[in-house]
């Protein structure tokens, strides 16, 4: 199978369900390891930031990091993200907005203080925890506390 086919029958495959409509494998690994890890965080959180309505995969809002789990296909990936030569009038910039649309969310999030991380979809999993850990559980925000979510009740035994 070459690449081309391979991003081809991907994307055909793919394409019914849209692009960040539904969870995908990596977005469920990595969400149960982050889990597991011991942090807590919303999913399917949206974001109104001015005009601008982000949708991030994972969220973390006492730290203010969001996740993004990047498809390597419909984000072009520079290891996976093969530009498919059948259908390229469609498929070349469809992506290239997949791409600008990124950036421009990256921008919109900077600047309204949040921390952005973008894991590729081939990425190792448990590195993508590492990242995400340094970023939003630095300070133990994003940690489940043992009591309760809200409260600050004392030690409990
Ligand atoms: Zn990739």
């Amino acid at each position: 199978m070459t690449l081309e086919s391979w991003a081809s029958s991907r994307a055909t495959r793919t394409s019914m369900r849209g692009n960040r409509r539904t969870d995908t494998k990596p977005e469920i690994a990595l969400r149960s390891k982050l889990h597991a890890v011991g942090l807590r965080f919303r999913k399917d959180y949206r974001l109104d930031l001015g005009d601008v309505r982000v949708r991030p995969d994972v969220v973390f809002t006492r730290a203010k990091v969001v996740v993004f789990v990047d498809g390597c296909f419909w984000h072009c990936c520079p290891i996976h993200g093969t530009q498919p030569t059948r259908n390229s009038g469609y498929w070349a910039p469809k992506l290239a907005r997949n791409v600008e649309r990124d950036r421009e969310q990256d921008i919109v999030l900077a600047a309204h203080g949040w921390r952005v991380i973008r894991v590729w979809e081939h990425e190792p999993v448990d590195d993508a925890v590492q990242r995400v850990v340094r970023a939003a559980g630095g300070a133990g925000a994003a940690f489940a506390r043992a009591d309760d979510d809200e409260g600050h009740g004392g030690e409990r035994r």
